[in-house]
C-alpha cells in the first residue's frame, strides 16, 4: 500500500484544504518513532502535510479524534474507519458537513509482530517490509523472504468486506477488492467457539485476570464515545474499582453491548491491549450477531437511523411496543 502517488495526492489535497480554509485540522498519519509504524498526525499547519504517509502500517482508526476536536476536519480513512465516521454521523456525534473524508482504498494492514515471530527477528533487524500482490516481502540482510498475506495481515483485514471507503469526498486511488480470507480471519474465533461453555468461561477468566484496566481498548474505539463511561460512574456504581477478573470481564461485556451496531471490526481495541487479550473474539462475534439478527452493518448509510437508538413497531421485544 506504500503508494507514492497516493501519498502525494493526499499531501496536495491536505495542503489545499488548509490553504483554502475548508478545514481547520487535518488528521492523518506520519511515520512512527519505531520502524514499520505510523502514528496519528493532527495538524493545522500546512507545512506539516509533507509528513503525511500512507503505508501498510497505518493501523489507527482516526475517527476516534472526531469527537474530540472542534471545527471542520479533513480526515484520512481506510474502509473500516470510514464506516466509523458514518456511524458517528448516524449517532449525531459528527455533522457530515464538518468533515472532509479523504478515503484510502486499503488492501490490508501488515501485523509486523507476526513477521518478527515467523523470522525470529526483531523489526529493527529488518531492512524493508513491502506488499506485492497476495504476498508480503520482508528483506533481511539483502535477502527476500516471502509470506502469503494470510500469515501476516491482521485477522480483521483478512476478513474485511469493504476495504474501500463507502463514504468519501476524495478517494486517493482506485477501489480495491477485499482479501476475503474469511476462514483465516475467523481461525482464532472459530477455535474458541468449538470449546464448551465451561471451557470458554475458564478461558475468559484467565484472560481477564490479566487485564490491567488501562482502558486503552475503550480509548482507541470511535464507537466508545460517551463523555462519561459507565466504569467511572459512582452513583450508581456499576463496577467496583478493584482489580478482579469479574469486574474486568463485566466491563468488556458491557462495552460490547454499547458498541453493538457501531463496531466496524477495525481491530483497534485488540491491537491496543497491552496484555494481548483477544478482544476481537468478543467484538467480531457481536458484529456477526448484529448482522444475523438485524441484517445491519455499522456505518453503511449516513442517513439511516443508528441500530440501538431506533425502534420499530414490529420489534421482537414486547417492552418496546
Ligand atoms: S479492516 Fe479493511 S479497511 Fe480496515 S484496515 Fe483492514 S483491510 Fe483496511
Ligand atoms: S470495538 Fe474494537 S473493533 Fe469495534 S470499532 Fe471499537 S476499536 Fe474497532
Ligand atoms: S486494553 Fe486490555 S488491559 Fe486495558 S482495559 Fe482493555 S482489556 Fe484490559
Amino acid at each position: 500500500m506504500k503508494d507514492v502517488e497516493m501519498e502525494q495526492k493526499l499531501r496536495n489535497e491536505a495542503k489545499a484544504l488548509l490553504e483554502e480554509g475548508k478545514v481547520d485540522y487535518i488528521i492523518g498519519f506520519e511515520p512512527g518513532s519505531l520502524k514499520f509504524t505510523a502514528t496519528p498526525l493532527i495538524t493545522k499547519d500546512r507545512g506539516d502535510v509533507e509528513r503525511l504517509v500512507i503505508d501498510p502500517f497505518i493501523v489507527n482508526n482516526l475517527a476516534v479524534f472526531l469527537t474530540e476536536l472542534k471545527g471542520r476536519i479533513g480526515i484520512v480513512v481506510k474502509g473500516c474507519d470510514s464506516r466509523s465516521v458514518v456511524s458517528l454521523i448516524q449517532d449525531n456525534k459528527v455533522a457530515r458537513e464538518d468533515v472532509v473524508i479523504i478515503g484510502v482504498p486499503c488492501p490490508g494492514l501488515i501485523d509486523v509482530s507476526r513477521i518478527e515471530t515467523l523470522l525470529g527477528k526483531d523489526r529493527d533487524e529488518l531492512d524493508e517490509i513491502a506488499r506485492e500482490g497476495d504476498k508480503v516481502i520482508a528483506t533481511l540482510n539483502g535477502k527476500r523472504k516471502e509470506f502469503p498475506v494470510t500469515e501476516v495481515l491482521f485477522d480483521n483485514c483478512l476478513g474485511c468486506e469493504l476495504p474501500t471507503p463507502q463514504e468519501y469526498d476524495v478517494l486517493l486511488g482506485e477501489p480495491t477488492s477485499p482479501v476475503a480470507e474469511r476462514s483465516a480471519s475467523q481461525a482464532k474465533i472459530g477455535q474458541l467457539k468449538e470449546t464448551t461453555p465451561q471451557q470458554r468461561w475458564e478461558f475468559w477468566k484467565e484472560q481477564f485476570s490479566r487485564c490491567i484496566k488501562c482502558y486503552a481498548c475503550r480509548n482507541v474505539c470511535p464507537a466508545c464515545f460517551c463523555k462519561r463511561c459507565f466504569v467511572e460512574e459512582s452513583e450508581p456504581q456499576w463496577l467496583l474499582p478493584v482489580p478482579r477478573w469479574q469486574e474486568n470481564l463485566m466491563f468488556q461485556a458491557v462495552r460490547n453491548i454499547h458498541v453493538a451496531g457501531r463496531c466496524t471490526d477495525c481491530g483497534e481495541c485488540e491491537r491496543a491491549c497491552p496484555v494481548n487479550i483477544p478482544l476481537r473474539s468478543l467484538t467480531k462475534e457481536m458484529y456477526d450477531i448484529v448482522g444475523d439478527l438485524f441484517q445491519f452493518k455499522a456505518g453503511m448509510d449516513k442517513d439511516a437511523p443508528s441500530l440501538m437508538t431506533h425502534y420499530e413497531q414490529e420489534e421482537a421485544e414486547d417492552f418496546i411496543r
